[in-house]
């Protein structure tokens, strides 16, 4: 459990944090321009349409800041930016609210 507030999800969101509680990353794409899209939005920011799909992601990433996540499981000398990340799905409310965390892809 956590003393941080927790995610109140919205119509809009509630398709992102039910794939956390599933374990899965899903972001929305656009169809028109196949922009990725993060945090969920009624439109494409890039070309403005309205014809959004939720995609399964795999997550992954590189760190290019120190800002916007949680590490979890290193040690502070261990934080490198450009190091490669993965998801880790923290339950803390199981069954409930998963929180999206990230750890060393090694
Ligand atoms: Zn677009």
């Amino acid at each position: 459990m956590t003393d941080k507030p927790l995610p109140q999800p919205t119509p809009r969101t509630q398709p992102f944090w039910d794939a956390l509680k599933a374990h899965r990353v899903d972001i929305q794409q656009c169809d028109d321009c196949q922009h990725w899209i993060f945090f969920p939005r009624l439109h494409c920011p890039r070309c403005f349409s309205h014809s959004l799909t939720w995609k399964t992601v795999s997550g992954e990433g590189e760190l290019l800041t120190y800002l916007n996540t949680t590490l979890v499981s290193l040690e502070e000398d261990e934080i490198q930016v450009g190091m490669r990340v993965r998801p880790v799905f923290d339950d803390i409310v199981p069954g409930e609210t998963t929180l999206l965390r990230y750890t060393a892809k090694r």
